[in-house]
């Protein structure tokens, strides 16, 4: 590489947008904007609006939970490398540095015509735009009893509970894990994911290690993973592609695929997955996922609401570096529409780029990456891949790198 990796990752989660900021006149009134999830997208946006919207932007920020917690890094719960506090973030901090009143609650719907969000407990929540960013949900898998068959596709309790199953593993024992149909969240984690439960089981004594692929082939870093899978953990892992995913015994433990049936003695299976809840019981997807407009993420459905991160349905990858990346080009454009500026057809506006990176722990302690650029194709209007980067297999300074690339995007988003 030309240039350190630090400074590639910084330069990249501001990528684009230097000197794309508009300037809110201080006459007009504040623009109400209510941003539904505190994820990467959410948080992200939030903070941008405030910062860069010179306090013209009111923004409401909604999250069940008073702390995200971050699936970034989360597999290395399962090895017991880190706890779920180093992985939480306090979405106060938010409101103290940036002024973003942050309500806990769910949103369970939008009234479009009213302008209001609907929480859980009654609460109705008005604003001039919404912007939606819930992540993802699971489609429904016959069977799945996610309380004995966890996903850690979320993270939060589910990692836990796959990790105190993983502790009880002895020698000799099967894990069996799923790997849903693309497009899902982070195309190289569950790969990822793979590695370490199979360096668990080496470490429990020796056992096996059953990964059911619901797509023909690995969907990122494919030589890294086929490397890996072969020279680090060929005697434990067996990886069957075109597995698909048909039902699951949770209570025996056993998992019905496309390939046949499997049975283990801990099972993960990660589902296939589509918008978050509230984005497709709002009308604002047309299948899986929710689609806009890649110059200001505006539901292509909905007039002022916008769908950030992983609901949203470009093809640009489902990660949170990625969804960071969006927030910004988002917060940008509600600024400049609440400020009467164009969103549309101005030369700065036709080199909107974003990035994603993915680290990948393939030992505990050697890491592979993976760096994704894309760029508005003014033709399509669409974001094409303009740049992709790979480690040349797996190392230790990578590993370390990890830390540093993660603790620059928690800090950009969540600080
Ligand atoms: C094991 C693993 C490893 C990963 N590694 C990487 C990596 O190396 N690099 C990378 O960039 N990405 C990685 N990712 C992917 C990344 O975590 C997601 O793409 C990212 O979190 C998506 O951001 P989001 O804001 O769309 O969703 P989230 O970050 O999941 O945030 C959604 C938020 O919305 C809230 N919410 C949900 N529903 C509602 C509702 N109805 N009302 C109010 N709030 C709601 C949730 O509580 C949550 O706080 C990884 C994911 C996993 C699982």
């Amino acid at each position: 590489m030309t240039i350190n990796r630090r400074q590639f990752v910084q330069g990249t989660l501001l990528g684009g947008l230097a000197g794309l900021v508009p300037v809110i006149g201080r006459a007009q009134a504040a623009e109400r904007v209510v941003v539904i999830g505190g994820g990467f997208a959410g948080a992200s946006v939030a903070k941008y609006l405030r910062l860069w919207g010179d306090d013209r932007i009111d923004v409401t920020l909604v999250d069940p939970n008073p702390n995200h917690v971050s699936c970034v890094l989360s597999n290395l719960i399962l090895t017991r490398q880190l706890e779920l506090s180093d992985l939480s973030f306090p979405l106060s901090e938010l409101d103290s540095a940036y002024g973003v009143r942050v309500v806990q609650g769910t949103a369970v719907g939008l009234d479009t015509a009213a302008r209001q969000v609907q929480l859980d407990n009654g609460q109705q929540l008005g604003f001039d735009r919404a912007v939606v960013a819930p992540g993802i949900s699971f489609m429904d898998v016959p069977g799945l009893d996610s309380a004995k068959v966890p996903h850690a596709w979320i993270a939060g309790s589910s990692t836990l509970l796959l990790r105190n199953q993983l502790d009880g593993l002895t020698a000799g024992n099967t894990v069996i894990m799923t790997i849903p149909a693309a497009p899902y969240r982070c195309p190289p984690g569950p790969y990822e994911r793979a590695c370490l439960l199979a360096d668990n089981v080496q470490r429990a004594g020796g056992g096996r290690v059953i990964v059911l692929d619901a797509n023909d082939h690995i969907q990122a870093e494919r030589e890294t993973f086929e490397r890996a899978f072969s020279e680090l953990y060929g005697d434990t892992l067996e990886y069957y592609p075109a597995a698909q995913l048909e039902a699951v015994d949770s209570d025996g433990l056993r998992v019905f695929t496309s390939q046949g049936e499997f049975s283990g003695d801990v099972v993960n299976v990660i589902p296939n997955q589509q918008a978050g809840s509230v984005v497709r019981n709002s009308g604002l997807t047309d299948g899986r996922w929710a689609p806009v407009d890649p110059v200001t993420y505006e539901s292509a459905l909905q007039e002022g609401i916008y769908i950030l991160g992983d609901s949203q349905g470009t093809s640009q990858p489902k990660s949170a570096h990625m969804a960071s990346s969006q927030a910004k080009v988002c917060a940008d454009a509600i600024i400049r529409a609440a400020s009467g500026m164009p969103t549309h057809h101005t030369e700065r506006l036709e080199n909107i780029t974003t990035n994603s990176a993915c680290y990948s722990p393939i030992t505990r302690d050697q890491a592979s990456w993976l760096t994704a650029n894309f760029a508005l194709d003014q033709g399509t209007g669409n974001m094409r891949l303009s740049h992709i980067g790979a480690s040349d297999g797996w190392d230790r300074e990578s590993y370390r790198d990890m830390f540093d690339w993660a603790d620059n995007l928690f800090a950009d988003v969540f600080r």
